[in-house]
C-alpha cells in the first residue's frame, strides 16, 4: 500500500573531520523515499528550486519513487549545512536556508488524497499539518521532527501532533519536547500530546519503541567506519514506515508488527552513514538488508 511523504528535498553541504562535500542530494523526503521504496510504493511531495539538478530528480524516479508531487519553483532549493565533530555523532548546523520552502503550499496530485500511509518528514509543522488535512482517511500517520521546530514553532507542532499516530524523534528532542530528563517519562508525556506510539532514536546506541502495551530497545549495527551520518534518522523512518505499509498495519495493529518494523528501520539506517549523501541507499541489495536484520536478531538474542 502506498506511502505519501512530505518533507525537504535538499542540497546538503556536509563537513566531516576528513572531508567536505558541497550541495549533495539530501533532505528528509529524499532519504526517506529511497529507503521506503524497498518495501512499498512511495509518493513524494515537496518543492525544489531552479538550481535543482535534473539528474537528482531522475535518481529518485529511477528507483521507483513517484515524484509527481515535487514541484519546481522560482528561487533556490532548501540548503542545509552542517559540521560533524571528531566523534562523528555530534554536529553543528551551520546554516538552514529555506529557499523555496518559504512560500511552499503543498498541493497533492489527483488521487493522492486517498493514500493509506502518511509520513510527515521533518519540515515546518504547519506544512506537515496542511498535507495531513488534505489526506482523507489514512490508516496510519507517522511524523518526524527536530529541535529547530520544537524550539521555534512549538504551537504549530503541538497542533499537528494531536492528529498523528506515531512520533519519531531523537533522545535530545524527546527531552526538549517533554521537558523530562528520563526517556520513559518523556515518552509518556509525549503520548499525552497525541501520538499513541513513540520511537526515540539514539544514534549509535540504537532506538527505543514505546508502544501501547510494550517497550522495545533495539541496538544499532556496529559499523567499521562512519563516513557521513546525515540522513540516518530519515532512512530509519523509511525502513520503519516501509515495513508497516508492506505489512498492512493500521493504528490498531498489535505492537508486534511495530516491533518488527523497528528492526527494518534500524537495519536500513545502518547503511546511510557508510557513504556520503544517498549513495549507499541507491546500491543496496535485498540480501544485504536481510543480513543486517539477521545480525540485529543475533545481537538481541540472549
Ligand atoms: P538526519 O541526519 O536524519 O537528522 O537528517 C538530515 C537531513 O535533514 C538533511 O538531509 C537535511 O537536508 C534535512 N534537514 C536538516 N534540517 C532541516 C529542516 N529544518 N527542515 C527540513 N529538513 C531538514
Amino acid at each position: 500500500m502506498s506511502i505519501l511523504v512530505v518533507g525537504s528535498v535538499a542540497y546538503d553541504t556536509v563537513e566531516t573531520p576528513r572531508e567536505r562535500r558541497e550541495r549533495q542530494l539530501g533532505g528528509s523526503a529524499s532519504f526517506f523515499s529511497l529507503a521506503a521504496i524497498r518495501f512499498a510504493p512511495v509518493r513524494a511531495v515537496g518543492v525544489v528550486g531552479e538550481d535543482f539538478r535534473q539528474e537528482d530528480l531522475d535518481l529518485l524516479s529511477s528507483r521507483g519513487v513517484d515524484i509527481a508531487g515535487i514541484v519546481r519553483a522560482p528561487g533556490d532549493t532548501f540548503h542545509w549545512s552542517g559540521r560533524y565533530h571528531a566523534d562523528m555523532i555530534e554536529r553543528d548546523t551551520l546554516a538552514t536556508e529555506l529557499g523555496v520552502f518559504k512560500d511552499f503550499h503543498p498541493i497533492l496530485p489527483k488521487g493522492w488524497e486517498a493514500s493509506p500511509y502518511l509520513f510527515l518528514a521533518n519540515i515546518h509543522p504547519a506544512l506537515q499539518e496542511q498535507v495531513l488535512d488534505s489526506v482523507e482517511t489514512p490508516r496510519l500517520v507517522i511524523l518526524d521532527t527536530m529541535n529547530l521546530w520544537i524550539d521555534t514553532t512549538r504551537d504549530a507542532l503541538a497542533s499537528v501532533l494531536r492528529k498523528v499516530d506515531v512520533l519519531l524523534l531523537n533522545d535530545g528532542e524527546a527531552r526538549m519536547l517533554s521537558g523530562k530528563s528520563g526517556l520513559a517519562e518523556a515518552a509518556a508525556s509525549i503520548r499525552d500530546m497525541g501520538p499513541d506510539r513513540v520511537v526515540i532514536k539514539k544514534g549509535e546506541h540504537g532506538a527505543l519503541y514505546f508502544g501501547r502495551g510494550s517497550v522495545m530497545a533495539v541496538p544499532a549495527i556496529l559499523l567499521p567506519e562512519v563516513i557521513d551520518p546525515t540522513g540516518a534518522g530519515d532512512t530509519f523512518a523509511g525502513g520503519f514506515v516501509g515495513h508497516l505499509a508492506k505489512a498492512g498495519a493500521d493504528r490498531d495493529s498489535d505492537d508486534a508488527i511495530f516491533r518488527r518494523a523497528m528492526l527494518s528501520g534500524t537495519a536500513m539506517a545502518s547503511f546511510c552513514p557508510q557513504t556520503f549523501s544517498v549513495e549507499s541507499l541507491t546500491h543496496l541489495s535485498d540480501k544485504a538488508l536481510a543480513e543486517r536484520v539477521a545480525c540485529l536478531e543475533a545481537m538481541m538474542t540472549p
